[in-house]
């Protein structure tokens, strides 16, 4: 019914893109042309004692900010294919991916927003490179409730318990390709580093769609 009904609204109202209203895209080539791309890795002291390869897309700076935050907060899931093909377009992807997966969203919060936009992009990816998509992780607390904790030793607890290993999970000598949306200080990263890490796997990189710095 939902989606008979979206259709309609498409044939009405064609897509456009989001930033310049033009063409039949949601993110079109030229807005995607003034994204400020990323040629380097982000030196984050977070992630010093790691060895991964870093795939980040861009800045987190107009016109890729405005697509993300139109994607997650305005609920416009349908963007998730078109961010996973920039990221595909853009970026070099390893051939001996084993599988994708992404960090996730706290089953709550999935439920208020109705979807995880890291996973959709992580699912849309593997079709793309042709690799199974995996979750491994789960997120056992609100990020929410760090940001209020200002006891550094609660703290450090939370961080530490913020996710834990799916059950069954075997990442020995995999080479995994991890998914976030936007990487800050690279914080959420290493706790799910010092998880993965110790297991062994044959490679982890890591690709976001922006670095806000
Ligand atoms: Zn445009």
């Amino acid at each position: 019914m939902l989606k008979t009904f979206n259709l309609l609204i498409e044939k009405i109202f064609p897509p456009c893109c989001i930033i310049c209203q033009q063409e039949n895209y949601s993110f079109c080539q030229q807005c995607q042309n003034k994204i400020d791309f990323i040629y380097f890795t982000p030196k984050l002291p977070s992630l010093q004692n790691f060895k991964i390869n870093f795939l980040i897309l861009g800045f987190y700076t107009p016109p890729l900010s405005t697509v993300i935050k139109t994607y997650k907060y305005r609920g416009v899931y349908k963007l998730a294919p078109e961010l996973a093909q920039t990221l595909y377009k853009h970026l070099k992807f390893s051939k001996n991916i084993d599988f994708i997966t992404a960090i996730p969203l706290h089953p709550k919060k999935k439920m208020q927003r109705g979807f995880d936009q890291t996973e959709l992009i992580a699912q849309e990816l593997a079709k793309l490179i042709n690799r199974p998509y995996l979750p491994i992780l789960k997120k056992n607390f609100h990020t929410k409730n760090l940001a209020s904790t200002t006891d550094e030793k609660t703290r450090k607890k939370l961080t530490k318990n913020m996710f834990s290993l799916l059950p069954n999970i075997e990442i020995k000598n995999k080479n995994i390709l991890l998914i976030d949306d936007v990487i800050t200080s690279g914080n959420t990263l290493s706790t799910v580093l010092k998880i993965i890490y110790p297991l062994k796997p044959s490679s982890i990189n890591f690709c976001a769609l922006a670095h806000e710095g």
